[in-house]
């Protein structure tokens, strides 16, 4: 099974679970959550959803994705000037690298954060629940149109 129907059944089963409507808009906002990579903002998916069911708000599709982030199924990315970003793929908290200039966001493996979080652990005392953990940067495709 791929990674987005994979992801696609678990949010249909959470909903279900809960014995939430499945109306063919929210089918249409968990098929593009559960397979965008790019770390949509709520405007993005609310563009996507514009072409199969052009009379949605931007304010069902919030609300929409605030339901499906209470269930646990979607990442909130927050950022300071409100343009958070949801990622569907990974519900659960990963590193992530974003561009200041274009604001793409990615998914970095990062092999070191095992021994990060044992060490924040030992040095503080703390049991690591969740984390954040955000690096930001230029991207390729814009460090190449600066030069
Ligand atoms: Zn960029
Ligand atoms: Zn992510």
């Amino acid at each position: 099974m791929s990674n987005f129907e994979d992801r696609y059944k678990t949010i249909l089963s959470k909903f279900r679970e809960k014995n939430y409507k499945l109306t063919p808009q929210r089918l249409a906002i968990i098929k593009i959550l559960s397979k965008s990579e790019d770390h949509p903002s709520v405007e993005d998916i609310y563009n996507q959803i514009q072409r199969y069911f052009p009379g949605v708000s931007q304010a069902t599709v919030y609300r929409n994705i605030m339901l499906i982030k209470s269930l646990g199924e979607v990442l909130e990315l927050g950022f300071a000037d409100g343009s958070n970003r949801y990622d569907g793929r990974k519900p659960y908290p990963h590193p992530h690298i974003v561009c200041i200039k274009c604001k793409k966001v990615l998914d970095p493996d990062l092999a070191s954060l095992k021994d990060m979080t044992k060490e924040i652990a030992e040095e503080s005392g703390f049991e690591v629940i969740t984390y954040r953990l955000d690096f930001f940067g230029i991207c390729p495709k814009c460090r190449a149109k600066m030069k």
